[in-house]
């Protein structure tokens, strides 16, 4: 991508509405651009970045054996006055009416909508366990929408929903979820911790919330120091074995982890005092057992191989990718801006082009740019004629990890410079070892 033909629009100013730094830096870099309170654009460079976090989190819920497909966000509301949840689900529900005057909705989650999908069509034992998700725009009218994306109104959802004859095979399929979602915030550079959350009716222990320690968090945690360093279950993990993935939730839910409406005083107090971290954090996921909450009132059963009628047993597991683009930056910026993890920055490398206009600069750019645009890399080009300080400063605010500068002197020594963002570690090299670095 040339930036002389991008579209980027950049922010001198730190703007004043922004009141934490993932805000001002995805204002800044011109990524998000909001259209009415809680509701946002998000510009090319904030899309590629949503879209790369889409993709992880999309590879590791197939890996997990979840099948994705794709719902509306506008629902009927027939189907929530069948589980009841029409009347109770308050004002964050958006309620409008089409032209035939029929009452309709914008889906703050899908629970009764893919139960219905379920009904229409699974009628036997033998087509579970069944996990569908798609990724998909929800709507929650939010009493504060704040802190940019974080918190909006409209917001994007990872929801997958799990389908299993008995509670135990239902425990199987919670624990898929939960070491894909392990796996999926490391991918993003990112340490969630699981933690206890609140199961009301449902009781038992199946709800935990991924929380990312962070000190603008909205919620107050406290957790065993050890959950830092927890080895993440690797890309060759058999989620099939239910040996093995209990084994990994009971890892992982071993040592004391509570958000503070879960929080237990006494049970923290044992944990030894060097151990404890109180701190706040970001909930970034949620996964949840919720039994037959759903099947029952709507009637969503299968016949088991006693050819009994069983209802089955739900859990649905929620991730918010335009929460986690932010709480990215929060986990991972310096006073120059965002330093993204390579996994989802929006270019793998900036080609900085000091003196626009200098034949020999000109050339050198260009080469680079083919040859790493050749070999599959996203490649920006700052071809414009920006002062060399003013393109410094830009690809330090946009977070780009890698930066190849080519000025008018290293590039008549047939050498560019190649800058490290998280470093700033700088190393001249010849033209050939910066393309190879990429290349090779
Ligand atoms: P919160 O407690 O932050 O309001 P929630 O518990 O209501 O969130 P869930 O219903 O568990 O949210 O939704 C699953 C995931 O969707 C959350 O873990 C979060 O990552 C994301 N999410 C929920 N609400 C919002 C929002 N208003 N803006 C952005 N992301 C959101
Ligand atoms: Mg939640």
């Amino acid at each position: 991508m040339r930036l002389s033909r991008y579209f980027m629009p950049i922010l001198k100013e730190n703007p004043k509405e922004a009141e934490i730094v993932s805000h001002r830096l995805m204002l800044r870099a011109g990524m998000i651009r909001q259209q009415s309170q809680g509701i946002y654009s998000w510009l090319p460079l904030g899309k590629r970045v949503l879209d790369k976090v889409n993709a992880i989190i999309r590879d590791e819920q197939n890996r997990a054996g979840a099948i994705e497909l794709s719902m509306p966000t506008l629902q009927s509301a027939e189907l929530w006055h069948e589980s009841g949840r029409y009347d109770a689900y308050g004002k964050e529900m958006l309620r409008i009416k089409d032209r035939q005057d029929r009452p309709m909705l914008y889906g703050p989650t899908n629970e009764e909508m893919v139960t219905d999908i379920f009904r229409s069509s699974v009628k036997s034992y033998k087509d579970l366990p069944l996990n569908l998700y798609h990724i998909q725009l929800k709507f929650r009218d939010e009493i504060r929408p704040r802190f940019g994306t974080m918190r909006s109104r409209e917001f994007m959802m990872k929801d997958a929903y799990s389908f299993d004859l008995t509670r135990e095979a239902a425990e199987h399929s919670y624990n898929k979820m939960f070491a894909a979602y392990l796996r999926t915030f490391d991918r993003l550079g990112l340490r969630a911790i699981p933690m206890r959350a609140d199961t009301g009716p449902i009781g038992g222990k199946l709800s935990h919330e991924f929380i990312i320690l962070a000190d603008t968090g909205e919620s107050e945690v406290f957790c065993h120091k050890d959950f830092v360093d927890f080895d993440i279950p690797g890309e060759h993990t058999d989620f099939d074995s239910v040996e093995g993935l209990q084994a990994i939730f009971d890892k992982w839910t071993s040592l004391y982890a509570a958000t503070s409406e879960m929080h237990d005083e006494a049970a923290f107090n044992a944990v030894p005092e060097g151990d404890r971290l109180s701190a706040r954090g970001i909930e970034v996921g949620h996964i949840f057992y919720f039994g037959t909450k759903y099947s029952e009132p709507m009637g969503a059963k299968v016949q088991g191989p006693d050819g009994k009628e069983h209802f089955v047993h739900m859990g649905s597991y929620g991730i918010g990718p335009t929460r986690l683009v932010p709480a990215i930056i929060e986990a991972s910026h310096d006073d120059n801006g965002i330093i993204w993890p390579a996994s989802v920055a929006p270019f793998d490398v900036v080609v900085i082009n000091m003196k626009a206009g200098d034949q020999a600069c000109d050339d050198t750019c260009e080469l680079i740019y083919a040859a790493l645009s050749k070999a599959g890399k996203d490649v920006l080009y700052d071809d414009t004629d920006d002062r060399a300080g003013t393109k410094f400063a830009t690809a330090d605010l946009i977070g780009v990890p890698v930066q190849i500068i080519a000025g008018p002197r290293a590039v008549a020594n047939g050498e560019v410079e190649v800058k490290d963002r998280k470093t700033g570690a700088r190393e001249t090299m010849t033209i050939e070892a910066a393309i190879n670095r990429f290349v090779a």
